[in-house]
């Protein structure tokens, strides 16, 4: 958790701010005295001219567009002066003037500020499913606020379930294949467990294990061998991209370069070479130029993806990208339906790598998926069936296969 504690005027507000940070450090937090990104901020106002006072009254907009979602607490002589002006405001939750700059840590406790900003995992009583898979939530929340995207401000900062709840309900769930499910899973942590730690806490639940969508910077030589370790995690990595275009990319807040993901792809498979990569990709961004999509059709063959999940840029209210002129519907639609081509190729191509080959399959009602996420259909398969098979021919949206062996 991260508390930005932003100071303005005298030398005095500047000390007490700093005992102010001290306070917050013993608590837990991160704090940074410069205006970004935090999950509380405190503003520590002055009063000494009018226009100190109008620039105190400013600073806390500035703050809501780090990060709307997050209280704003307003201590110091502005607010002893005119407190009305900051109660007015959206998203301060507190005033507290500048005579009780002693109290204000006792006060946030009291009135559960802190409580609110942990916001911590809302465990839910374990969904109905299947024997067969079953999605595990083991996160909520997001903190990357890519310039298109609406949910942290709608599900809040990120937090992750307990290691020890998530283990009870892997072993307990029966399923054979469970899904590790969240909003941003890479950023998954309870203490020192992180994402790959949380893999090698399962690698004894009797289940496959099948990762939920990934962010490219946790894909690294460490996580790759916590895999490799646990031993029964299938090789299948949705490695959300959004655009194969680096200009595009910052312009959506996303924190990495076409040369960065495509190096990211590169260590996959030379960690697991049949390894499967899915990804998303936003077509038609408000900035996206003709160069910039042929850079996003380029990507598709150059990581070798299996399957590409491909939609319309579509603007949503409150987000950054919503202030910028949106792309006409025709582009779109001429972009869409090339690049869905393009898609369907590679899926084709990837598909026709495997044929001859055997994998193992979990079978559900109308097929079931291998190891590295090629569908396959077979004679005699049912429900549940857990089989080794040998991959004769394309068909539908995957593969025809026959069964080698039945596992369980
Ligand atoms: S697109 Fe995904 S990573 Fe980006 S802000 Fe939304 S939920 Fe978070």
């Amino acid at each position: 958790m991260k508390a930005c504690v932003f100071t303005l005027g005298c030398k005095m507000n500047e000390v007490e701010s700093a005992s102010l940070m001290r306070g917050l450090e013993a608590r837990g937090y991160e704090t940074t005295n410069e205006l970004g990104y935090a999950d509380l901020y405190l503003l520590n106002t002055c009063a000494v001219t009018a226009e100190a006072e109008r620039k105190s009254r400013q600073a806390v907009a500035r703050m809501r567009k780090f990060n709307p979602a997050a209280p704003v607490v307003v201590c110091g002589c502005a607010s002893e002066q005119n407190a009305e002006a900051f109660l007015e405001k959206e998203g301060v939750v507190l005033v507290l003037g500048a005579q009780n700059k002693g109290k204000v840590l006792n006060i946030l406790e009291k009135r559960g500020i802190f409580r609110e900003t942990e916001r911590s995992f809302c465990e839910l009583p374990y969904p109905k499913q299947t024997k067969t898979r079953a999605f595990l939530r083991i996160q909520d929340g997001c903190n990357r606020f890519c310039s298109y995207c609406l949910i942290p401000y709608l599900r809040g900062r990120t937090r992750s379930r307990s290691a020890e709840s998530v283990l009870a309900e892997a072993k307990s769930c029966g399923a054979k294949e469970i899904v590790l499910t969240g909003i941003d899973i890479s950023s998954y942590r309870d203490g020192e467990i992180g994402l790959g730690e949380l893999l090698l806490l399962l690698k004894d639940v009797p289940a496959r294990i099948r990762l939920g969508s990934l962010e490219e910077g946790i894909v690294d030589e460490k996580f790759l061998l916590q895999m490799k370790e646990a031993g029964n995690v299938a090789p299948h990595f949705h490695l959300s991209l959004q655009s194969g275009s680096t200009a595009v990319l910052k312009a959506m807040n996303r924190r990495y370069t076409r040369e960065e993901y495509l190096a990211c792809c590169r260590k996959i498979y030379e960690f697991f070479p049949d390894a499967a990569i899915t990804t998303d990709i936003i077509v038609g961004f408000p900035d996206e130029t003709d160069e910039d999509f042929e850079e996003s059709l380029s990507v598709i063959g150059e990581a070798r993806f299996a399957r590409v999940h491909c939609f319309p840029f579509s603007s949503r209210p409150g987000t950054v990208a919503a202030k910028k002129q949106d792309l006409p519907a025709a582009v779109k639609k001429e972009r869409m339906g090339r690049i869905s081509e393009v898609a369907k190729r590679a899926e084709t191509a990837y598909i026709s790598r495997f044929l001859g080959t055997e994998r193992t399959v979990l079978f559900e009602e109308d097929g079931g998926y291998s190891e590295n996420y090629i569908r396959v259909y077979a004679a005699g398969a049912a429900e549940g069936m857990l089989a080794r098979v040998k991959l004769l021919r394309s068909y539908r949206d995957g593969a025809f296969a026959e069964i080698t062996e039945v596992i369980k």
